[in-house]
C-alpha cells in the first residue's frame, strides 16, 4: 500500500513512521509512506499556501491551487488503478476500526492534512472522496489525525501482525479485548487469575471470551447490540446485568 501525506509541516510526520512496528512495516515493504510538502506545488516567490478567508474573520485558509496540483500530480504518478483521497477534518465521519479495515483494502491513499481554519471548500467538494475526523475535538492540524489513520490501517495489512493477534483485538469482532497479564504471578498482593496459569487452553479461551463480554458490558454496552451471542453468553451477560456487576472481578476464577 502507498500512502501520500500532503502537509505543510512534513517534519511533524517524520517521527511516527521511523520507529517501532510502522518502521518495520515500511522496511518490509508492506507500506510506503511519502511525505509530500504542499509548498512544492506553489509557484510564487513566497511559496504561499494560505490566504485570508472571503467574508472576513480570523485565521487563514489553505488555498485550493496547490492542493489540487499536488493531488493531481500524485494521482498521475500512481501505480494503483484507483486512489482514495482523504481530507482530515473535524467535520468528517468519525474514524473507527471498521473504517480502518475498509481503508486497509485500498492500494493508494492520499491524505490531505488541513491547517489554520481549514481547506478551501472546493477541495472538499471536488477533490476529496472521504472526510475523516478522529474525534469530537479540534487539533491545530491534520498531521496527527493522518498519523493515527496510517497507524490503524498499517497494522491491519497482511503480514504486519501475527494473524491471531489481529483477530483478537478490540473492535475486530465488535467487542473490547480481554485483559492481559504477564510475570510476576503475584504483584503487590494482586494475583494473576489462576486459569491463565492452568495451561488449559479451552478454559483460557472461555475465560477470555467472558472477560471480553464483561468489559464490553461495563464500558461500551452500545457495542453489544450488533453482536451474535450464544445462549450461554447471553445468559452470562444477563446474570452480570442482574447483579449490577461492574466491578473488576474475573469470571471463572
Ligand atoms: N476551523 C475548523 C473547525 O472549526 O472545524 C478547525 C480547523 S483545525 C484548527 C485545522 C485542521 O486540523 C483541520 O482542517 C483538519 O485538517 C485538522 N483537524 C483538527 N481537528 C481534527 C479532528 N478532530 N479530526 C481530523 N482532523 C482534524
Amino acid at each position: 500500500m502507498r500512502i501520500d501525506l500532503v502537509t505543510i509541516f512534513p517534519g511533524i510526520l517524520d517521527g511516527p513512521f521511523r520507529e517501532s512496528m510502522i518502521r518495520r512495516a515500511v522496511e518490509k515493504g508492506l507500506i510506503r509512506v511519502n511525505l509530500v510538502d504542499l509548498r512544492e506545488f506553489t509557484h510564487d516567490r513566497h511559496r504561499q499556501v494560505d490566504d485570508a478567508p472571503y467574508g472576513g474573520g480570523t485565521g487563514m485558509v489553505l488555498k485550493p491551487e496547490p492542493v489540487f496540483e499536488a493531488v493531481r500530480h500524485l494521482k498521475a504518478c500512481s501505480e494503483a488503478e484507483k486512489q482514495l483521497v482523504i481530507l482530515t477534518s473535524p467535520a468528517g465521519q468519525t474514524f473507527n476500526q471498521a473504517m480502518a479495515q475498509k481503508l486497509a483494502a485500498e492500494k493508494h491513499l492520499i491524505i490531505i492534512c488541513g491547517r489554520y481554519e481549514g481547506v478551501d471548500e472546493r477541495v472538499r467538494e471536488s477533490l476529496v472522496d472521504r472526510e475523516i475526523s478522529i474525534g469530537d475535538y479540534v487539533l491545530t492540524g491534520g498531521e496527527l489525525p493522518a498519523a493515527v489513520i496510517v497507524d490503524a490501517v498499517a497494522r491491519l495489512l497482511p503480514g504486519f501482525l501475527a494473524e491471531e493477534a489481529a483477530q483478537n483485538e478490540s473492535f475486530t469482532e465488535g467487542l473490547l479485548e480481554h485483559p492481559h497479564y504477564t510475570r510476576p504471578p503475584v504483584f503487590e498482593g494482586m494475583a494473576v487469575p489462576p486459569v491463565l496459569l492452568s495451561g488449559n487452553h479451552g478454559e483460557i479461551d472461555r475465560w477470555r471470551r467472558r472477560m471480553s463480554l464483561k468489559y464490553t458490558l461495563e464500558r461500551r454496552p452500545d457495542l453489544l447490540k450488533g453482536i451474535a451471542l450464544t445462549e450461554e453468553e447471553r445468559a452470562y451477560l444477563e446474570e452480570l446485568s442482574k447483579k449490577g456487576d461492574s466491578g473488576s472481578g474475573n469470571p471463572g476464577r
